[in-house]
């Protein structure tokens, strides 16, 4: 008898919520209270130190040793004022999550005594032991060491007791380790590039700023519950579970009332959230049981990315103090919803402009389309490259299935920009001189705000819609690090838009007028970048046949996605912005392979191990009670009686044998597939044979594990099941 199961079940309901723990002291007073933020810095730092820092960071530049030593001064004195006694390095190398190393400030005071300590040398550079983080070879060399150096446009902070300071990581031969270091270089190009073709508009414009606001999407199980599916530990996603009766088909969890014990949960969350100062705002259910969002008020991409990393760390952590755990899997769950991370991202001038909103009149609008097409050129130029830029083990599951956006790249305008995106095309010689002329008239331009302001249709199904001042990038996956979307997509826009700032200048060199200059390089990009744009069912497929006519990136494989990093668009683009070298590509395609061949290796070994030590032996078990049973009756009952009443579990024993000779061959044919595949040394051959030999399997040996759920007896289950994990109470 199973009575683990019901003893966590019966755990899980007995978890009542915790007390709502509201503060006493309003969001303003406790906001950013653990981030070494302006305000902290202006009161620790001399008021040198703090100008030249300011100063610093407005302008990108790297500090000096000696303003390095002031500034570690005054951030101890902060840390520890705040009851700080470690601080840490803290990066983002190239694992789900991120890391650090702690060191006491302590150091011997001479006289058999502490105390505490830290230099400007220790804040500007540090050398964790690198070895053991991936790194595709980069590494190997013996020069190539790696170190970590502080980030000064995001702020250090505390985080239990620990000072923890922002870094990059590096080799000692600048190759990037980590998604700190590219993201910083696709946004510093990106604000060159559109800072040079926002002048073309308003020529005081001295920088170009990203945003990301993300919408992290999740699901919350028990921990009892938790605690009893292997599977959910080792891999963080259920490799079994039978559909619930119930699930979403009603739609009343989207947006419903939040159960007590989870509000609980959330607002401890966002209380912990707003002491670091991640500005946490929107909090709803989603549209699978057990699946909430949380959504922060978007901020500078690289602000924002360290903000998602910190707030998922911290997520697991009070979702402890809870009983709860946190999936960030993209598919926790079959047959349900898997989570995003939606990307809402736009670019905006220092002088306040949001280069994707619509202006007052012409001059601004034709700002807005220039910039609304440049993206979708650079988007179409690199769809399988922004397609891989979101694309791992777990994220494979999530895309194509049928909540989510297919595993294809294509652009939702809405009809007002669909409508004026038409008339650019079909613009005549006429209708191009009128827009300096007459406002714009003919084309449009002038009547843009109006048409947006009830721009409401949202396509759920794109992966990357418009929505008024800014594009969603939909397709990101709830467990990513959003840099990778954010690198590729800001890299690729970067390098739009210096070509098209090239091909505008030369025309004005020649003489030509501004709003013509611009408006005939629009023209052809709006012609070329087509395909991109698709206003339709994203989940239909009809589409997928479409885009296949249209020469869009079709194709389904993780690891065949990946080579859309060294397909030579994207070398050149990446070497053009300074973003990637080839090596640097080449080394993160064999750390994505080999990620995407070790969670897939995972996986079938739990599968495996569930298959042979959990459901075999239990579904075993039951067949031999029946058999028990109709022989007992078939001796009770000789004749034909006797077997009309056994005919039904003898039906039932046959099926159980037929369910478990397909779970014993496959789970062999899975360790087969396995075994060869780990004989193959390159990379990438080597997790598209798991993608190919190891996965199929795996679906087969689930399928027949949820069909024997269905027919065991419910108390010889050993797992809990999805009705069960799904429910909060
Ligand atoms: P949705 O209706 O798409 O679910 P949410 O309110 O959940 O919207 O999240 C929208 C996110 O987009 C928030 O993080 C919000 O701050 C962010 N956002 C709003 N405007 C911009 C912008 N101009 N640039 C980037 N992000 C933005
Ligand atoms: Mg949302």
């Amino acid at each position: 008898m199973s009575s683990l199961r019901f003893k966590v079940v019966e755990e899980a309901f007995d978890h009542k919520a915790m007390p709502v723990n509201i503060p006493a002291e309003r969001p303003e007073a406790y906001f950013a209270k653990a981030v070494f933020n302006r305000k902290k810095m202006f009161e620790y730092l001399p008021k040198d130190t703090y100008d030249e820092l300011i100063a610093a960071i407005e302008d990108k530049r790297p500090i000096s040793r000696s303003l390095a030593d002031s500034v570690a001064e005054g951030m101890k004195r902060w840390a520890i004022d705040n009851g700080a006694r470690h601080y840490t390095h803290w990066f983002h190398p190239l694992t789900d999550g991120t890391a650090e190393k702690h060191d006491a400030f302590i150091e011997h005071d001479g006289k058999g005594g502490v105390v505490e300590e830290f230099s400007g040398k220790l804040l500007v550079q540090q050398e964790p032991d690198a070895s053991s983080f991936p790194n595709g070879g980069i590494r190997n060399t013996f020069e190539a060491r790696g170190y970590s150096a502080w980030d000064i446009s995001s702020p250090a902070f505390i985080l239990d007791g620990t000072l923890c300071i922002p870094t990059i990581f590096i080799s000692y031969t600048g190759e990037s380790l980590d998604y700190k270091t590219p993201l910083l270089r696709a946004l510093n190009s990106v604000d060159q590039a559109a800072t040079k073709v926002a002048r073309f508009f308003d020529p005081e414009v001295k920088h170009v700023r990203s945003y990301l606001g993300w919408e992290q999407e999740y699901f919350l199980v028990d921990e009892a519950l938790y605690a009893a599916r292997p599977d959910l530990v080792l891999t963080g996603r259920t490799l079994m579970g039978h559909e619930s009766a119930k699930n979403q088909q009603l739609e009343d969890h989207y947006f419903g009332a939040i159960p007590s014990r989870v509000e609980a949960f959330m607002l401890d969350l966002e209380i912990e959230a707003h002491k670091l100062g991640i500005p946490a705002k929107t909090r709803h259910n989603e549209v699978a049981p057990n699946q909430f969002e949380l959504a922060p008020i978007f901020e500078e991409t690289n602000l924002a990315n360290d903000h998602n990393l910190l707030l998922m760390s911290l997520m697991s952590e009070v979702a402890r103090r809870h009983n709860f755990r946190v999936l960030l899997h993209e598919k926790p769950f079959a047959g349900i919803n898997g989570s995003g991370k939606h990307n809402n991202w736009s670019l905006g001038t220092d002088r306040g402009t949001l280069l994707f909103a619509p202006g007052k009149n012409a001059k601004e609008n034709l700002q807005f389309i220039t910039f609304i097409v440049n993206v979708m050129a650079a988007v179409h130029t690199h769809n399988a490259l922004l397609k891989a830029s979101i694309m791992s083990a777990t994220n494979c599951h999530r895309l194509g299935a049928n909540e989510a956006p297919p595993a294809i790249i294509s652009i939702f305008t809405g009809k007002a920009v669909a409508n004026l995106l038409d008339m650019l095309e079909n613009a005549t010689a006429a209708d191009l001189a009128d827009i300096s002329k007459k406002e714009g008239v003919s084309l449009g331009l002038a009547q843009i705000p109006e048409l947006l302001i009830d721009n409401t249709d949202r396509n759920r199904t794109s992966p990357f819609a418009f929505t008024g001042n800014r594009f969603e990038f939909r397709a990101v996956g709830s467990s990513a690090n959003c840099a990778c979307a954010m690198l590729a997509l800001n890299a690729a826009v970067a390098d739009q838009l210096n070509q098209f700032h090239v091909a505008v200048t030369a025309r004005l060199e020649a003489g030509e007028q501004l709003e013509e200059a611009i408006l005939a390089e629009l023209r052809p990009l709006v012609k070329q970048s087509k395909a991109i744009h698709f206003d339709g069912n994203g989940y239909s497929e009809e589409w997928k046949e479409e885009a296949a006519r249209r020469g869009l990136d079709c194709e389904t494989s993780a690891p065949k996605i990946f080579d859309a990093y060294l397909s030579t668009a994207s070398v050149d683009m990446f070497a053009r912005t300074g973003v990637f070298s080839k090596l640097e590509l080449e080394a993160r395609n064999e750390v994505k392979w080999e990620m995407y061949t070790k969670k897939v290796q995972i996986e079938a070994r739990v599968l495996g191990d569930l298959a042979i030590n959990h459901i075999i032996p239990v579904a075993t078990r039951y067949r031999s009670m029946l058999v028990d049973n109709v022989v007992k009756l078939k001796e009770l009952f000789p004749g034909t009686k006797g077997a009309q009443i056994v005919a039904h579990d003898l039906e039932t024993i046959e099926k159980i044998g037929a369910h478990l000779e397909i779970i014993k061959a496959e789970t062999d044919r899975m360790i087969d597939a396995r075994k060869e595949a780990n004989r193959i040394d390159s990379e990438r051959e080597k997790a598209i044979a798991y993608h190919d030999n190891v996965v199929p399997p795996m679906e087969v040996i689930r399928r027949h594990i949820d069909k024997l759920e269905l027919m065991v007896d419910n108390e010889m289950w050993p797992l809990p099941k999805y009705r069960e994990l799904l429910f909060i109470r």
